[in-house]
């Protein structure tokens, strides 16, 4: 047994720790000790292994009661590719793109701007070119695409800081509107980036948060097989848990919607065909991409108008 390798966790929505189990892998993540695990974290085997995820018996989030803890999690994501690299540059702009409008129907786009895991600067690009931002906050622990980002930010003023759990170099009350694209179910602890987050924010200034949604239907299709039910998502949203979270955390104005993500059509017919265990090899497919519905939630939140008194505390179990 190596259980004790890994932490253990209340739920972080709600800090209960009363919880029922509902997905496992075969081969189960807390079974097995950290060296082991280092090969699947890279994805060099095609086998699904992950914390097997529980269901909160009182806010019915689901997450991993056992994980890896901060230390762990640092090292793991030192070694990691940048995201997304199977899905062309063409479509991930196109989804990008998306998201930036949506925001930017319902936030006024100056202040200052945040983002938290920005990957190569799509959204910052955005920002810089279309809004009337002042300075640029990127919180980017992969320090290869430092340059990247300071390319997208357009000769604009900005800060670079590879560390996402400490907010602190932020001004309080200065941010305008703050992105974090399929980062918040990476963390161990998102109420307290949250509650950050939300002090960073000027009154009225908005949030956007991209994640998966374990209540898709895609989710239920693919049940295990599902993508982001593996070893980089301690937690899974679905739009009644990413609600209560945002509440907690003191947010208002909050609506969850399912978001366009554009796809090559050839990446789809691989991803659908593994998923069924199909092989499709060289079997040449058509270089379209498409805007679907698929499997992702899109959440807008804004901070109170009035300035924001003291941060809500985790209510504690025993309350
Ligand atoms: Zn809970």
């Amino acid at each position: 047994m190596s259980r004790e390798e890994y932490l253990r966790r209340a739920c972080p929505v709600c800090g209960s720790s009363q919880a029922r189990e509902e997905m496992g892998s075969r081969i189960r993540a807390e079974h097995q000790p950290l060296h082991q695990l280092r090969p699947f974290w890279s994805g060099l085997f095609k086998e699904k292994l992950f914390f097997t995820y529980h269901r909160c018996a009182r806010c019915e989030l689901l997450y991993n009661p056992i994980y890896f803890d901060g230390d762990q999690l640092a090292e793991l994501y030192g070694d990691m590719a940048p995201n997304m690299d199977a899905v062309s540059d063409e479509a991930i702009l196109a989804t990008q793109q998306g998201y930036f409008e949506r925001a930017a129907q319902g936030t006024r786009l100056e202040g200052d701007y945040l983002e938290i895991g920005p990957d190569v600067g799509h959204i910052v690009a955005q920002a810089a070119r279309s809004g009337d931002f002042g300075h640029f906050w990127l919180f980017e622990p992969n320090l290869a695409i430092h340059d990247a980002l300071r390319v997208a930010v357009d000769g604009g003023p900005a800060t670079l800081l590879a560390d996402m759990d400490d907010l602190s170099p932020v001004p309080d009350g200065s941010v305008g509107l703050a992105v974090m694209i399929h980062v918040l179910d990476h963390l161990l602890d998102p109420l307290e980036t949250l509650s950050q987050l939300r002090a960073k924010l000027r009154p009225g200034g908005g949030l956007m948060i991209v994640t998966h949604n374990e209540r898709s239907l895609l989710r239920r299709v693919l049940g295990e097989r599902w993508p982001p039910f593996c070893l980089q998502h301690p937690e899974l949203y679905n739009p009644d848990t990413m609600r209560q979270l945002l509440e907690r955390a003191g947010f208002t104005g909050i609506s969850v919607e399912r978001s366009r993500n554009h796809f090559p059509l050839s990446f789809l017919a691989r991803q659908a065909a593994w998923a069924v265990g199909l092989k499709l090899g060289r079997v040449p497919l058509p270089g379209w991409s498409v805007g679907l519905r698929l499997g992702n939630i899109l959440t807008l939140a804004k901070a109170p108008d009035q300035a924001a008194t003291a941060r809500p505390a985790r209510q504690l179990e025993a309350v």
